[in-house]
């Protein structure tokens, strides 16, 4: 699980810091091209991924997005409104251009981040 580096231009002096603060999800690059390239995670995976988030964010996943706290998924009975904070695991680098369905490519959305992000690659 290595992080790709392929000429990726990546300027730390753009980057404000207020705090010394672990990285976060929404600052991992995402990797493409993978073993599980143009997959969905595995349930593991998706774990995995909602641990780190966890980890970085004192036991209570955020969202990458909009930074609020988001909530176990519910079993949902048809009918039932999908709950717009509920923890939902997203591609960073997006399925249809490659992007892997491994822990490496993984960041927390809630569900209506999820939902309304607008197109990353606009090509
Ligand atoms: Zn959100």
């Amino acid at each position: 699980m290595t992080a790709a580096t392929w000429g990726h231009h990546d300027d730390q002096s753009i980057h404000h810091n207020d705090q010394a603060k672990p990285p976060k999800q929404a600052d991992k690059p995402g990797t493409a091209n993978g073993d599980r390239s143009g997959k969905d995670f595995t349930r593991k995976g998706k774990r995995e991924v909602i641990q780190e988030n966890k980890d970085q964010n004192e036991g209570a996943p955020h969202c990458v997005d909009c930074d609020e706290p988001t909530n176990e998924p519910k079993k949902t009975v048809k009918g039932d409104k999908r709950d717009p904070k509920e923890t939902n695991v997203d591609h960073i680098v997006d399925k249809a251009n490659g992007g892997d369905g491994s822990p490496s490519n993984g960041a927390v959305r809630c569900f209506l981040c999820n939902i309304t992000k607008p197109p990353k690659w606009p090509f």
